[in-house]
């Protein structure tokens, strides 16, 4: 637990750790055994306003340092974050369950937007653009957008944060985030990396609390904040976005996803089970916004692919993140298991037949956490809410197909729009379909998701603007035209 007792368990506001005004505290609990790992201070509006303040202050001189400059406090903190990767990913998997090998991929991949975006805070580039007058001159800058309020979820805890501040703090602005209530370490942390790598008093701030309504609100109502920057589930999203109307704050959107993952008949079918099982249940065991949700099978191959699938899933071993050889952590905490328990057992009443798993794992070890067993569900219908809603939690739906067209309607057929993936190997049908889906993300024989240059983000209601790639940090800047006229 000496990873635990290191990290600061204090506010970060304009570079001092403080106690939250109130005096309060709150627990934050290990998801494998439910027993409380540390007390982190439990912040307020008023604690948000102080931290805010700090952000405004310091955005006056941060805003207008030199990209390069900014650059380099970047590359110190992928350089610091690389070298604790081993605290961090314990840290994780005692806050959030995921398995620790799991956990320290994570934060190789969380550190990777430090060192991507160190590269594009050179690269805002503005346009000299051509006239419409002899003696007039037009030019377009990007500027800093101001202080940005950032909330981020637990599935991962790490990299949700340095998406958003590593562009932040590229373009010039300065932050307030407010982590997680189930993992406010890894954030504690990660700030207290940037403080040690120098980063101006004020420019990072961090706000932990249990509930996050009201430092929620104080980030829509207080003027000083420019720009809120979410992930999390669409319905938060939604009431944010509502609450960012009245000062008409800019918001992006990272929000949930229901992925469709097809199966042609012609696709490498190993690849194919490789890619589901990994999407499925390797990434904090389903509670991924890009996790596959459905997936699709060709008629064809449906009991071939069934039979290989259930196999994988049979031996994927469950259990606490820290013992070796885990694949499938505990979900986050109890709504969650109940959720996904409700899910399956509506599907079942509906006609769905479990292949394997079906249930949460009580017994023995699994007695305290909050642990489901691998679930595969096979004459699944797209009625169903195991179809429709977005799981989060180890549990594929299997569903079969005919056709091109009729598998990318039923694809189609939801509000969210994050993630999909489809493998074959008819070159002619990856640009029909791909093009066809209605989603920000399309892999294609890939299932391994996004990357640190490509843009990454949502269509329909999963979400408003990008983040990663080069777009990742236009989310942060304002566009400026100057018109001047030469003198005479
Ligand atoms: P959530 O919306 O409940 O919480 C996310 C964050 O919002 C947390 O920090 C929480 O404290 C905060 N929050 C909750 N209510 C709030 C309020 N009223 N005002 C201000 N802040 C509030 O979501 P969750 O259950 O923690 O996370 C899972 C969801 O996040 C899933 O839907 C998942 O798909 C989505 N997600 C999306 C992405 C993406 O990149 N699109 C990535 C990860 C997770």
């Amino acid at each position: 637990m000496s990873v635990v007792k290191d990290v600061p368990k204090q506010l970060l506001i304009n570079g001092q750790w403080v106690d939250a005004k109130s005096g309060k505290t709150f627990e934050v609990p290990n998801p494998a055994t439910g027993e409380a790992v540390a007390a982190v201070a439990d912040g307020g509006a008023e604690d948000a306003r102080s931290a805010i303040r700090s952000a405004h202050e310091a955005f006056k001189s941060w805003s207008r340092t030199s990209p390069i400059e900014r650059s380099r406090y970047l590359e110190k903190a992928f350089k610091l974050m690389s070298d604790r990767r081993d605290e961090l990913g314990q840290l994780i998997t005692f806050e959030n369950g995921k398995p620790v090998e799991e956990a320290k991929k994570e934060v190789a991949f969380a550190v990777g937007y430090f060192d991507w975006f160190a590269g594009e805070a050179r690269r805002i580039y503005g346009e000299l653009i051509p006239s419409n007058v002899a003696t007039r001159r037009l030019w377009m800058i990007r500027q800093p957008v101001g202080v940005v309020a950032a909330i981020t979820p637990w599935n991962f805890p790490a990299t949700m944060i340095t998406r958003k501040i590593a562009p932040a703090l590229a373009a010039g602005c300065t932050v307030v985030l407010k982590p997680a209530e189930q993992t406010p370490l890894t954030a504690l942390a990660i700030a207290k990396i940037l403080q040690d790598v120098g980063l101006p008093p004020g420019v990072l701030n961090v706000v932990t609390n249990l509930y996050p309504e009201e430092i929620g609100q104080e980030f829509l109502v207080n003027p000083l904040v420019r720009k809120v920057a979410f992930t999390g589930s669409t319905e938060v999203g939604k009431l944010l976005m509502r609450g960012a109307a009245d000062q008409l704050k800019r918001v992006s959107l990272e929000l949930g996803g229901n992925a469709p993952f097809i199966v042609f008949e012609d696709a490498d079918f190993d690849a194919a089970v490789e890619g589901a099982v990994g999407i499925k249940y390797l990434r904090v065991a389903g509670q991924s916004c890009i996790c596959a949700n459905r997936i699709y099978v060709h008629e064809s191959i449906a009991d071939r692919f069934t039979q290989a699938f259930v196999e994988k899933v049979k031996a994927i071993k469950v259990g606490s993140g820290f013992e070796p050889d885990v694949i499938v952590g505990p979900l986050i905490n109890k709504d969650t298991l109940d959720k996904v328990s409700g899910l399956v057992q509506a599907a079942v009443k509906q006609g769905a037949k479990v292949a394997t798993g079906g249930g949460p794992l009580k017994e023995g070890a699994f007695a305290k956490g909050y642990f489901y067993a691998p679930t595969v569900l096979l004459n699944v219908t797209d009625d169903m809410g195991v179809s429709r809603e977005e799981i989060f939690g180890p549990v594929a739906p299997i569903l079969t197909f005919q056709t091109e067209q009729e598998v990318v309607e039923r694809a189609n057929k939801t509000n969210y729009g994050l993630a999909s993936y489809l493998f074959t190997k008819d070159l002619g049908r990856v640009f029909r379909i791909a093009e066809a889906l209605e989603y920000g993300l399309v892999g294609v024989n890939d299932a391994a998701g996004y990357t640190h240059e490509t843009p990454f983000g949502g269509f329909k209601e999963s979400g408003l603007g990008r983040e990663g790639g080069k777009e990742g940090i236009d989310e942060y800047t304002e566009v400026k035209s100057i018109v001047v006229n030469l003198p005479k």
